[in-house]
């Protein structure tokens, strides 16, 4: 079998939280256009709807849109059985959901704290755990886990110490899952994208007018975009990465470099 044969998903059963829109989306209709069935996990049930429908119809595949707060336990265990109960199995589970808050240090409150927190490393460990527990009883599987660049570098001028603190946290709980998991052939892989042209960074008040500062200091003088990031995604859901575990793929156009 050739390699782009190898890197085909026909068969996989997977889902992707945050993926009603952004990197998510890109994402989910990579999955399914290398032949995975998708489950669309988010919030906001109507995009999520959407999003599920169109990559159906763009791809053949077999789509589910599924409401769940990856903060919330009880809702991620009920979107796992959810998952479970239409496609029989998860092979790929892609922990994507995050948020950003720009907020300087001194003024953060515990909520604003904690929200971040919550959702970027909390639903991420919820996410991963209860995917993890399915593909050990299955005998295996991949999870992805979105982190960031900010994990690996302090973003300027905006202040966001919460995000960038939950993203490198990502980066090690995600190497510590792939260590505890590897026998029972769970993979666990981070994703940490640079600058990306999606609503987080495009539609946000407070990001918007930073653009043309951050293009001005990377190195490719622009914004990333989603898509650039499905051929990874790809790879990492699939059997070609067997030996690709506990490892994160910064995709920042050369960012962090500087
Ligand atoms: P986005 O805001 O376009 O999409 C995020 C999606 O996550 C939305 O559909 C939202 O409804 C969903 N979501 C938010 N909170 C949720 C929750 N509690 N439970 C379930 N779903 C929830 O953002 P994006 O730019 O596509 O970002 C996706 C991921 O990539 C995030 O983890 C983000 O931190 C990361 N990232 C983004 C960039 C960038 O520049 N855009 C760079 C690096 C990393």
């Amino acid at each position: 079998m050739g390699i782009i044969e190898k890197l085909r998903l026909d068969g996989k059963k997977t889902f992707v939280t945050g993926g009603a829109r952004g990197i998510g989306y890109n994402i989910a209709i990579a999955l399914a256009e290398a032949g995975a069935d998708v489950a669309i996990v988010d919030v906001d049930e109507a995009v999520a709807k959407t999003s599920a429908e169109e990559i159906a119809k763009a791809t053949g595949k077999k789509t589910l849109a599924l409401k769940a707060d990856v903060t919330k336990k009880a809702e991620v265990d009920g979107m796992i059985d959810a998952v479970l109960k239409a496609f029989g199995r998860i092979d790929v589970a892609f922990a994507n959901a995050g948020i950003c808050k720009n907020i300087p240090a001194e003024e953060m409150t515990l909520e604003d704290w904690n929200q971040v927190i919550n959702i970027n490393l909390t639903g991420v460990f919820l996410t991963a755990q209860a995917a993890g527990k399915v593909m050990i009883r299955q005998g295996g599987g991949s999870i992805i886990n979105t982190a960031s660049m900010s994990a690996h570098i302090v973003n300027v001028p905006q202040p966001q110490c919460s995000y960038n603190a939950s993203k490198a946290a990502v980066i090690q709980l995600t190497k510590s899952l792939a260590v505890e998991w590897a026998l029972k052939n769970v993979r666990v892989n981070s994703i940490s994208p640079g600058y990306i042209g999606t609503d987080l960074t495009l539609n946000s008040p407070a990001l918007k007018p930073l653009i043309e500062k951050w293009n001005a200091m990377a190195p490719l003088r622009r914004l990333g975009k989603p898509e650039e990031l499905q051929a990874i995604a790809v790879y990492l859901a699939g059997d070609s990465s067997a030996f690709t575990t506990g490892s994160d793929f910064v995709i920042d156009g050369a960012f962090t470099c500087i």
